[in-house]
């Protein structure tokens, strides 16, 4: 084997690698659904179709020069599904497989859970193909700026503003908020959210998702006739949603006898100490090697006997080969599209209530609302205001998504469909179309 490429092969065009090979499709999945819920409310096909497709798809290309002095290109994903609500709103992934389906997928997601949610955006996403690990700190500063700099023309406080998902952070939010503000030749707080607290941050946001993940859980099991108390949870992932959602589920009463991250899995039927693997995580990057249990694979821990399952992970870990095998009476999806549109029949016929992620996981942008505003308002509210207004939103949403599926007689995935799909549909008919 020699590390030398001829020529011939080093100039060769290579196809992009096929959008899924058989795979299940992120933006399939969230289409089964759309569909299913446009039927039950008769939607006029025009209005089917603007709701179908994303209003504007960016491509950019995302050239920097590496800390070996090479230049490498990158390519960069936005993708606005909509403004009908309002500014469009959605985060920013770094994932080296990531593709323009599901950048598509998500985005409408977020439309769906901006609606849910009840706060006035509309919905977007952006990724980029890059793979975070094996780049150094300099080289994802370079990436981020000029991915940010291509697409100064679309974000903006009143346009689309982004926020951080997969692999992307605080530290990549001041970032996108220092270029935006150096091109536009002015601090634009609003422009970004999930900043660093000292630079327009909101408090509680780092905490927000987890935060929803747990009330919307409570809220399920008071309709299951549980308490949080005598359950036993499930948490698929350990990185920021998993694991808040398993210390608040756990400082509720909750006791966590399963958790897992890219390394693998642990069980403990005794109850596991968030707070240590929390620490043990910051020290050690991932679980691995920790004592916290009986090592079990990812796809074991999904199938373990528990009461509530959350996953937290990444799409597609629910499918309809391992649907069957779940034991949860409750799922609640910490992640975005952890159930493929296969399982939603399996688990509604097994009787499991599940809390779908345009739900469960709204109480991010929930905060990302209020961060916008107080960067607006220029003035900050406590820890203790930003909680209550998101448990009052969250449990508002959750009530609104129950009583859509009572009323429809459905599941409460469909149901939160419907409430979304009725809402943007009803309010496009009323703005109009132009032209
Ligand atoms: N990336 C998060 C999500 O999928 C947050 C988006 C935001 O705050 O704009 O909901």
């Amino acid at each position: 084997m020699t590390d030398k490429i001829s020529n011939e092969q080093k100039y060769k065009y290579q196809e992009p690698a096929p959008v899924h090979k058989g795979e299940p499709n992120p933006f399939e999945s969230m289409m089964a659904r759309f569909d299913k819920a446009a039927e039950i409310l008769n939607l006029e096909q025009g209005v089917y179709e603007y709701l179908q497709k994303p209003v504007k798809q960016v491509i950019v290309s995302i050239p920097i020069q590496m800390d070996n002095g090479e230049i490498k290109v990158f390519e960069g994903y936005r993708v606005i599904h909509d403004n009908i609500l309002g500014p469009s709103k959605g985060g920013i992934r770094y994932s080296p497989d990531v593709t323009l389906d599901e950048v598509k997928a998500l985005a409408s997601w977020m439309t769906w859970k901006c609606a849910i949610a009840n706060i006035p955006f509309g919905g977007a996403k952006g990724a980029v193909k890059c793979d975070p690990s094996k780049l150094s700190k300099v080289e994802l500063e370079k990436i981020t700026r000029r991915y940010t700099a291509n697409l100064f023309s679309v974000f903006g406080p009143d346009t689309d503003i982004p926020a951080p998902d997969m692999n992307t952070n605080e530290q990549t939010m001041a970032w996108i908020m220092d270029t935006y503000s150096m091109h536009a030749q002015r601090t634009e707080t609003a422009v970004v959210t999930g900043k660093p607290l000292i630079i327009g941050g909101s408090l509680g946001r780092v905490e927000a998702t987890g935060r929803g993940v747990m009330i919307t859980t409570l809220e399920a099991l008071k309709k299951l006739g549980l308490s949080p108390e005598d359950v036993t949870v499930v948490v698929q992932g350990f990185g920021n949603v998993g694991s808040i959602s398993a210390k608040l589920l756990k400082e509720q009463g909750c006791k966590i006898i399963g958790i897992s991250d890219i390394s693998g899995g642990y069980c403990n039927s005794n109850g596991i100490d968030i707070d240590s693997a929390i620490e043990y995580v910051k020290n050690n990057k991932t679980l691995e090697g920790g004592n916290f249990g009986e090592p079990v694979t990812n796809e074991e821990l999904l199938e373990l006997e528990c009461d509530v399952l959350a996953p937290c992970a990444k799409e597609d870990q629910i499918l309809e080969d391992n649907a069957r095998n779940i034991k949860a009476k409750l799922i609640v999806e910490g992640a975005n599209g952890p159930t493929s549109a296969d399982a939603d029949d399996i688990l509604r016929d097994k009787g499991i209530m599940v809390i779908p992620d345009i739900l469960a996981n709204a109480g991010g942008v929930t905060v990302s609302y209020f961060e916008w505003v107080q960067n607006r308002l220029g003035y900050y509210w406590d820890i203790d205001d930003v909680n209550r207004r998101h448990d009052r939103m969250m449990r508002e949403a959750f009530d609104n998504v129950y009583d859509t599926a009572s009323r429809y007689k459905t599941t409460m995935r469909l149901g939160a469909y419907i409430y979304a799909i009725d809402k943007v549909s009803r309010t496009l008919l009323l703005r109009g179309i132009y032209g």
